[in-house]
């Protein structure tokens, strides 16, 4: 990573007239380093969005560096890349930055090679067994690693009491209620957070997945790119908008997922740009 001179930061605000069909490939920014949101922003389930790559393509043949971010630790960084890829994308496993890798990262950094007990799934375990960790499925463990987990259970439950009864300290990858699904929602990690707050009457010391900045310290390694340089792209202004200018990092809101072009909370927000969709960057 080089010091580099800091890009200055483009003067201009865009705005956007609700509605309004996206301009394609009409915005060119000046930032070194993009950290780009998936759902909502690259693609909506299974649907690659309009011109997402074409944008990703014009950043890379320009030269920016290029991270894709995700909360969702049900997959492994090798399979969002295999999705990228599969729908238009080209991307590598080493590219993607999601909340298993964010945890795994994190908890090396604070107690390398720690007997952990995980509550997740199994690319989760993976993550954490590729980062050297000693995974258990007893509560002779000094953490229980919370995740999104559809095969929650009391056994489960009371691994992770009697984990915490031994002294077992909680971490955990992300804060999501919910998790969009085609046609719905289901239980996202929230649930099995507060589970086992309640029943060990204990806090997680930390939820690494968005808005943390921990998964942007993470990320921004990724990128080899300061956070001066760095702009997000994100559709969630709790999440992706509220992270990245805490950091320092700019911020771009596209209204291609969840947030809609009259919603009042943009002001509030204050994204450095707001754009239709990913499709009007050109590089
Ligand atoms: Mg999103």
């Amino acid at each position: 990573m080089s010091g580099g001179a800091a890009v200055a930061p483009p003067d201009v605000k865009l705005t956007l007239v609700e509605n309004s069909p996206p301009r394609v490939g009409t915005v060119r920014f000046p930032y070194r380093g993009w950290l780009i949101d998936l759902d909502g922003t690259v693609y909506l389930g299974e649907r690659l969005l309009p011109g997402a790559r074409e944008a990703v393509a014009a950043l890379r043949a320009a030269g920016r560096r290029v991270a894709f971010l995700s909360n969702k630790p049900l997959q492994t960084r090798a399979d969002y890349a295999d999705k990228l890829t599969r729908l238009g994308v080209p991307a590598s496993a080493d590219e993607v930055v999601n909340s298993s890798l964010v945890l795994a990262r994190h908890l090396r950094d604070l107690d390398p090679g720690a007997p952990v007990f995980v509550i997740g799934e199994p690319p989760m375990i993976a993550e954490m067994r590729a980062h050297g960790f000693e995974v258990r499925d007893d509560a002779r463990v000094r953490w229980v690693a919370i995740a999104f987990d559809r095969t929650f259970s009391y056994a489960k439950l009371d691994t992770a009491l009697q984990a915490v009864k031994r002294g077992a300290r909680l971490i955990a990858t992300n804060p999501d209620r919910t998790c969009p699904v085609e046609g719905g929602e289901i239980p996202d990690c929230a649930g099995m957070i507060a589970a086992v707050e309640a029943v060990t009457d204990r806090r997680v010391e930390a939820i690494v997945g968005k808005p943390s900045p921990i998964i942007l310290e993470v990320a921004l390694r990724v990128l080899g790119v300061p956070a001066a340089d760095t702009v997000i792209v994100g559709d969630r202004l709790e999440t992706d908008i509220a992270m990245g200018r805490r950091s320092g990092l700019r911020t771009i809101l596209v209204l291609s997922g969840v947030t809609r072009g009259g919603d009042p909370r943009i002001a509030e927000a204050a994204p450095d740009h707001v754009l239709g969709s990913i499709a009007e960057i050109i590089g």
